[in-house]
């Protein structure tokens, strides 16, 4: 009797805040003896409210009764009466004879209600803690309504803004972009999930989704293995190692074969070499698309491919429930791998401490949009805008200058959330106009003026009286850009100027002779073309979120020096895709005349110049501007650079320094970049990588000494054999400002 009861005990048991690893599997083992196999695979299904399926509201309840439901996305948390995750959650943990509690994802992406710069735009802080404390905020916010689980970081790396969910990603550098999302897991997760303000982080997409053929959304990819594990792997081990929880597949092919059904990425290299131990969510219909992907015959036969390769809980789809128990009878699957697949996810449960606070931590009122969240996400906002350019210091401006504010998107709370924002809601959301009569103490010193309706308008008939509105000012302040609803999942570009009649509109504007100012709200880089002559001022501000207004006025009028700089290189227009900074050089070096000047060579002149001669006529070598580029309302000056190591011991520290000068008249913040670049290798490198960044704060005439330390194992790339090796060898480095400039010095990595 007592070893009949005793699994049964063990599992009933609460489990402690701190469980330990090995109670946690021990509460796994007892749970996983009692249950039936249809129990185990209702485990793998998350389900969102039968969309779709023709289910009933009744039949779900009635399947989470039968323990037939491991866990639900995007419940609309008012669509049912009161609590929805309340309701759901007590028919799991209190009618269904496990007991076992559901868990709740949702694409909490750039915060909950409030709303937080778009990642790309969360990116250009270059801030980690900025990035937590994002993180954190939404975290609070979502786990007041019961959510403990999203779909953040998304972290694929992609070199192509034509692509619409560019906006989602942490920009182009897998070193910036493994920084910033383990900042953003750590947010999310803290270090001990077992808060109940705590949610499990979800690395998506994995892999290769950033990677989509033409920037086409859900398109095919094609990667090199090598350059899979060096530029588009790194981000994902980088959260493995720091304890991430749960990773989503992707929809794309990765080299022919479905990321859903990929064993190589998701078993050999996730499971095996990482040892990821949380687990494996498929993205929303997944599983099924590999039928038209012509990878799967039927559902059955996608069920067995999916659960075969790697994925433990399916999104949407249903083919686990309705297929996995005849497959196991067939041989297809096992009972060991679906044992396998059910630790995962009752590990992560466990690690959440579900059993314990299974229900929404309530006090949603306090916690949401209060003055702390809204105040992090004004600091997120400015700190997430690029001064692309600022001729004859036109900003700041001062409360003296008249303004002729103009543009679709100056006023317009619902467009400067940008993209997955289930929650963010417009009423909540602080556009420019009202900020700047806040700021003003009225509309006296400027004059607002749409121009056009929204952002695509094509119609000229609002140029009038925004022409007769700049011509009375003293600067012209022009907010335009992209919709929300340009950028995101399925809104790629395949022009990425600005949409609309706005270049003709920024054309009238100038025609005034009036200093003009441009504002670009989008989810991209956009085609400058004209505008960037047209304009004297130009700030990319992203979709910057529910405090968009007060951030923009503290930054145009000065109250904050800009520090963001662009983490994804600046095209000069779709042609020129794919552009990005770390990329190998071509055998021909750059050059005005752009031919190899072959006597150069053989002295040594052009020997390894970073950059390279595949340029286009019309376009030239360089980008619009470069990885890492922004200015403030200061300049910085480098002088100094010391490479303390001129020859390093393999396992030994690169140690280099520079001194950085606050040159001008403000206090303001410089981020400096550490790059490197491998001169020869038994694989051609990079041109540059970037290898660390530092944020020093400087006051007007400041200087300070910003030293970096880099082991040799962070200049380490996989070789011809797949192994993760550092060469000796001659390396250059670079403390710069931005990929394309900076102190260059050299060191070199000896064997012994
Ligand atoms: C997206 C994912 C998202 C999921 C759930 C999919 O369409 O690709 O990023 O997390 O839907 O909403």
């Amino acid at each position: 009797l007592l070893t009949y009861c005793l699994p049964a005990l063990v599992a009933a048991m609460p489990l402690a805040q701190a469980a330990t690893d090995a109670e946690i599997e021990q509460r796994i083992d007892a749970l996983l003896g009692k249950m039936t196999q249809k129990e185990k695979i209702g485990q793998l299904a998350l389900r969102d409210f039968g969309m779709y399926s023709g289910e009933s509201l009744a039949d779900i309840k009635q399947q989470i009764r039968d323990g037939e439901v491991g866990g639900f996305l995007n419940v609309n948390f008012s669509s049912a009466e009161g609590n929805a995750f309340a309701d759901l959650q007590k028919l799991a943990v209190e009618e269904s004879r496990n007991g076992i509690p559901l868990i709740f994802g949702q694409d909490v992406i750039h915060g909950y209600e409030t709303i937080f710069p778009i990642p790309l735009g969360q990116a250009a802080s270059w801030n980690p803690e900025l990035i937590e404390q994002g993180a954190r905020v939404a975290a609070e916010e979502a786990t007041a309504d019961g959510i403990r689980w999203t779909f953040a970081p998304m972290i694929d790396i992609s070199h192509d803004p034509r692509w619409g969910r560019i906006a989602e990603t942490l920009g182009e550098d897998p070193y910036l972009t493994s920084t910033l999302g383990v900042a953003m897991t750590r947010g999310f997760q803290t270090d001990d999930p077992t808060r109940t303000d705590a949610m499990a982080a979800s690395a998506k997409h994995f892999v290769g989704y950033g990677a989509a053929e033409g920037g086409r959304d859900y398109n095919a990819a094609y990667i090199p293995e090598a350059t899979l594990r060096d530029m588009y792997l790194p981000p994902f081990k980088a959260n493995v190692d720091a304890g991430l929880m749960t990773v989503m597949s992707s929809y794309n092919t990765l080299n022919d074969i479905p990321a859903t059904a990929n064993d190589f990425a998701l078993k050999t290299i996730l499971r095996d070499e990482w040892g990821f131990d949380g687990f494996v969510v498929s993205d929303w219909n997944a599983v099924m698309e590999m039928i038209p992907h012509g990878y799967a015959r039927d559902a059955k036969h996608a069920a067995e491919l999916t659960a075969n390769g790697g994925v433990d809980f399916e999104m949407h789809t249903d083919t686990f429930r309705k297929h996995l128990p005849e497959l196991i009878k067939e041989g297809k699957f096992t009972e060991e791998k679906l044992n396998t697949a059910v630790r995962h996810m009752l590990r992560i449960k466990m690690r959440l401490g579900l059993w314990d606070n299974p229900y929404p931590r309530g006090n949603r009122d306090k916690i949401i949009l209060s003055d702390d969240h809204l105040a992090a996400a004004r600091d997120a906002a400015r700190q997430s805008f690029v001064l692309l350019k600022n001729d004859n210091n036109l900003l700041p401006l001062t409360k003296k200058t008249k303004i002729a504010l103009i543009g679709p998107l100056a006023n317009v709370p619902h467009e400067q959330l940008g993209t997955w924002i289930y929650n963010g809601n417009k009423k909540d959301s602080h556009p420019l106009v009202p900020a700047l009569k806040d700021y003003l103490g009225g509309d006296s010193q400027f004059t607002f003026v749409k121009g056009l309706d929204y952002s695509r308008d094509t119609s000229t008939k609002g140029f009038k009286d925004a022409v007769k509105a700049a011509k009375k000012a003293d600067v012209i302040v022009y907010v335009g850009g992209e919709e929300s609803i340009l950028s995101g999942e399925g809104h790629s570009r395949g022009d990425i100027a600005l949409p609309g009649a706005q270049q003709a509109l920024v054309t009238a504007l100038s025609e005034t002779g009036k200093p003009l100012v441009t504002v670009i709200m989008a989810g991209r880089p956009i085609e400058l073309g004209a505008i960037r002559e047209q304009s004297d001022a130009i700030m990319m501000a992203w979709h910057p979120g529910t405090m968009a207004g007060p951030a923009l006025v503290d930054v145009l009028y000065g109250d904050y020096s800009p520090v963001g700089r662009l983490p994804i290189t600046w095209p000069k227009g779709e042609g020129q895709i794919p552009v990005y900074y770390n990329h190998m050089a071509t055998g021909r070096p750059a050059t005005d005349d752009n031919y190899t000047r072959i006597a150069d060579i053989e002295i040594g002149v052009f020997q390894h110049v970073p950059g390279n001669s595949s340029n286009h006529l019309d376009y030239g070598h360089t980008p619009e501007y470069p990885f890492g580029y922004g200015l403030t309302y200061t300049n910085f000056d480098y002088s100094d650079l010391n490479v303390e190591t001129a020859k390093v011991s393999m396992g030994g520290t690169v140690k280099a320094s520079a001194v950085i000068k606050n040159t001008g008249k403000v206090a303001a913040t410089e981020v400096v970049q550490l790059y490197v670049q491998d001169v020869v290798g038994s694989r051609t490198r990079p041109v540059r990588e970037l290898k660390d960044f530092k944020r020093v704060t400087l006051a007007p005439g400041e200087s300070k000494t910003v030293a970096f330390t880099l082991p040799t194992s962070q200049l380490a790339f996989h070789n011809r054999d797949m192994q993760l090796v550092t060469e000796p060898g001659k390396f250059n480095l670079w403390i710069a400002q931005d990929s394309a400039s900076g102190l260059q010095g050299e060191f070199t990595v000896v064997d012994h």
